[in-house]
């Protein structure tokens, strides 16, 4: 983790402010040499290898702003063995050192033994407890040594994601959330992605729209919606793992 100081909250204010009206007609790119102009080294980009998103973004910076962008992924321990290949190919491909966050040993121990190994399918506050401990908590970690991160999140992926920005500030300003994928459609990030053989994730090609956890993730159906596949237990408005929701509450937030 690099030792620079972290810009004021003052400073990324003005930034977004001063930004925001030209980031409406930007282009992905345009607004990723901007974030890397801006803030690397205390940049990163947030992929969890599971989604052509956290790709796309990682080869267009590798084009628009080569050796200035950081890549991370939350290991939760329970990652399919499709991801963590998936990993190595980036870290060979782009020549970038993905940084592994890993949760809190003692914690997640902690939590298997008061309610077992598969506690996320008994309730829906198990199934957070789950997410916040092996995702929301080692990211609001990694997001504490940040002055921006980069997103693949999109307004049409789930019903809580229609309010999301290209330019965000989060953790009461202390934190610029970089979004430049929000208009873009699932076809438009699959088009990207076999234009440019951006390396993915296989287990697509066996009907896994996004991968996850092993356990929270399965293949869609014919007719589906695309994020039917993750904890489909579930009503869609509590389909989050957290880690875009706190950010108004001053907390983490991918
Ligand atoms: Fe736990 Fe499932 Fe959340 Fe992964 S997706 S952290 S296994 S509840």
């Amino acid at each position: 983790m690099t030792a620079a100081l972290h810009r004021a909250p003052a400073d990324l204010g003005q930034l977004v402010e001063s930004a925001t009206c030209w980031s409406a007609t930007a282009s992905p790119e345009e607004i990723l040499a901007w974030a890397a102009d801006n803030f690397a080294p205390r940049m990163a980009v947030s992929c969890s290898f599971g989604n052509p998103e956290g790709l796309v973004l990682i080869d267009m910076l590798h084009r628009v702003a080569p050796g200035r962008f950081r890549v991370y992924t939350l290991d939760t321990g329970r990652l399919p063995q499709a991801t963590y290949d998936l990993i190595d190919r980036v870290r060979d491909r782009y020549d970038v050192a993905v940084e592994v966050v890993f949760p809190d040993a003692v914690a997640v121990q902690a939590m298997v033994r008061e309610h077992g190994m598969n506690l996320f399918y008994e309730s829906l506050e198990k199934r957070q407890l789950c997410c916040r401990l092996r995702k929301v908590e080692p990211n609001r970690r990694y997001l504490a040594e940040l002055d921006a991160h980069v997103t693949g999140l999109r307004k049409q992926q789930n019903v809580t994601r229609a309010g999301v920005a290209k330019l965000e500030l989060e953790q009461k300003g202390r934190l610029v959330k970089v979004n430049p994928l929000v208009e873009w459609t699932s076809a438009n990030v699959w088009d990207y992605a076999r234009k440019n053989g951006v390396p993915l994730n296989r287990l697509h090609a066996e009907g896994f729209p996004t991968v996850g956890c092993a356990p929270c993730t399965r293949a869609v159906r014919p007719g589906e919606d695309q994020r039917a596949g993750r904890w489909w237990w579930e009503q869609a408005d509590t389909k989050e793992c957290g880690m875009h929701t706190q950010a108004e509450e001053g907390g983490s937030g991918i």
